[in-house]
C-alpha cells in the first residue's frame, strides 16, 4: 500500500526544526511494508495543507501527517482533515478528562484554548497520548486513510507504538519479515555486482544496497501472507547471500561493528589496548559505547604528539628514520603499548586526519598497527579525503575492522 508523508510546521521551513519525523514514521513503515511515496512539508498554512493533502490522496491510499494538533490557532490539521474527509468534529470527553487530570497534577488550571485538542474527527480512532496532550487519531473513510501525530517526536513515537502501528497492521493483508546484513571491506557496487545473480530479476524477497559512510548494509525483505513464509523465504536468500558474499559479512542482525568486536573479545576473554594519535581517543570510546566493555578494554593512551609516543617507549629513532606517520612507528606504538598495558591485543595508529598533512604524506593517511599471539605488524589506510571528521570516523571503522580480523583468525586479510 502506497503511503505519503506530510509533516506541517513553519518551523521545519526555516530549518529550525530536522524533520526526524518524517524519517521515523519511513523507517518504521518501510520494515512494514509499506511503500512511502512522498513527503511532504507544509507551513502553518491551512490552504496549502488542504492542496498537498488533496495531491497526497490523489496517488497513495494512506497520508500520515505530524505536527499542528496542538492548542494555538495555526494548529490546524486535524480540522483541515476532518474537512478534507467530510466528517465533523466532535469533543472527545476522554480528552477532556485526561487534560483536567493533566493540569490538575499540575496544579494549574486548564486554559480554555486548550479545549481545542479535545475535538476530534467524528468516526476517527483516537489515539490517546499518555506522553502529551494532544491526541492523534486515525480515520479511514472510502478507502482512504489518514493518521495524525503530534510533532513533539517523543509523543509521535509513543503513538506509533500505542496504536498508530497497530492500526495500520489492520489495513494490510500481507506480513513482512526482513533482515539486515551488515558488511565490511567491500564498497556498494561491488557488493551489487556480487550479487548480482540474486539481485537480478528480484521480485520477493528483495535485496536493497544501502552504503553507510565506510561500510555498506544489505536489507533483505520478504512479504507474505503468512508470516512464516516471509520468515523462510528470507532465510533462504540468506542463505545464497552468505555463499557470495559470506566472507564480507560481519553481522547478520544489524549489529554495528564494535557490537560485533566487544561480544568477541568478551567471548574470546581477550583484553584490549589501544594507543591513539589522529583518532584521540576515539576507537577506545567507540568500544566504550558498548555496555561490558569494562570487562574487555585494558586502557587506552592518547599519544598525540611525538614525546607522548616516546614516553610510551617508541624509540626516538624509529620516528626520526621512519617518520611519526609510518608504518614503523604505528608497529612501535602497538608493540610499547603491548610492554606498558600487558593486554592480549594492542592495537594502535598514528595518521592525518586532515585537512593538512606533512610534506610528502596526505590528508586521510594513517597506518594501523597491531600486536596479537603471533601477529604483529601495521597497514596503510589511505582515504584520499581531506574532511576530518569523515577521516577520524574511517580510520576507527578501520581499526575496528583490523581487531575483528584478528579475533576471527583471518590476520592475512587485514588490509
Ligand atoms: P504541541 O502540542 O506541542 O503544540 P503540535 O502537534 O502542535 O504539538 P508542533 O507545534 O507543530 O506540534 O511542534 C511541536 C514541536 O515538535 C516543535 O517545536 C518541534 O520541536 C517538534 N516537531 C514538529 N514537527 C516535527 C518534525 N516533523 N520532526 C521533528 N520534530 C518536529
Amino acid at each position: 500500500m502506497k503511503v505519503s508523508i506530510i509533516a506541517v510546521g513553519t518551523e521545519l521551513l526555516f530549518g529550525q526544526t530536522v524533520n526526524t519525523n518524517a524519517t521515523y514514521l519511513s523507517e518504521n513503515l518501510n520494515h512494514m511494508g509499506f511503500d512511502v511515496m512522498y513527503h511532504f512539508v507544509v507551513g502553518d498554512n491551512p490552504q496549502r495543507l488542504k492542496e498537498k493533502l488533496a495531491d497526497a490522496f490523489s496517488d497513495t491510499d494512506i497520508v500520515l501527517l505530524t505536527g499542528g494538533l496542538g492548542p494555538t490557532q495555526d494548529d490546524l490539521t486535524k480540522e483541515m482533515v476532518a474537512e478534507y474527509m467530510g466528517v465533523e468534529m466532535y469533543l472527545d470527553q476522554r480528552v477532556v478528562d485526561d487534560l483536567r487530570d493533566f493540569f490538575r497534577k499540575r496544579g494549574g488550571n486548564m486554559a480554555e484554548n486548550n479545549f481545542k485538542q479535545a475535538y476530534l474527527p467524528v468516526g476517527c480512532t483516537p489515539l490517546y497520548n499518555a506522553s502529551g496532550t494532544a491526541p492523534g487519531f486515525a480515520l479511514s473513510r472510502n478507502g482512504k486513510t489518514a493518521i495524525c501525530f503530534p510533532g513533539p517526536p517523543r509523543e509521535l513515537k509513543w503513538l506509533w507504538e500505542h496504536g498508530a502501528r497497530q492500526y495500520l497492521e489492520q489495513l494490510t493483508d500481507k506480513k513482512m519479515y526482513y533482515r539486515i546484513i551488515r558488511t565490511i571491506g567491500i564498497g556498494e557496487s561491488d557488493l551489487e555486482m556480487l550479487l548480482m545473480p540474486l539481485i537480478d530479476g528480484q521480485s520477493d524477497p528483495t535485496i536493497a544496497t544501502y552504503a553507510k559512510e565506510g561500510e555498506c548494509t544489505l536489507r533483505v525483505a520478504s512479504q507474505r501472507k503468512d508470516s512464516d513464509d516471509a520468515r523462510k523465504a528470507c532465510d533462504e536468500m540468506m542463505a545464497r547471500i552468505m555463499e557470495l558474499a559470506g566472507k564480507y559479512i560481519y553481522s547478520t542482525d544489524d549489529e554495528d561493528l564494535n557490537e560485533v568486536v566487544v561480544r568477541m573479545l568478551k567471548d574470546k576473554g581477550v583484553l584490549i589496548s589501544s594507543a591513539e594519535s589522529c583518532t584521540g581517543g576515539g576507537f577506545a570510546s567507540s568500544i566504550t559505547d558498548i555496555a561490558g566493555a569494562s570487562s574487555v578494554l585494558h586502557s587506552s593512551y592518547v599519544t598525540y604528539s611525538i614525546d607522548a609516543k616516546v614516553k610510551l617507549g617508541v624509540p626516538e629513532d624509529i620516528i626520526s628514520e621512519y617518520g611519526v606517520v609510518s608504518r614503523e612507528t604505528a608497529v612501535s606504538m602497538a608493540e610499547a603499548l603491548k610492554n606498558v598495558s600487558g593486554a592480549d591485543l594492542c592495537i594502535s595508529i598514528t595518521g592525518y586526519a586532515g585537512p593538512e598533512a606533512d610534506p610528502g604524506h596526505d590528508a586521510g593517511e594513517a597506518f594501523i598497527g597491531y600486536v596479537y599471539k603471533n601477529h604483529k605488524a601495521a597497514v596503510r589506510v589511505l582515504t584520499n579525503r581531506n574532511d576530518r571528521r569523515w577521516n577520524r570516523n574511517y580510520f576507527i571503522l578501520r581499526m575496528m575492522r583490523a581487531v575483528y580480523m584478528l579475533l576471527s583468525d583471518r590476520a592475512d586479510e587485514i588490509e
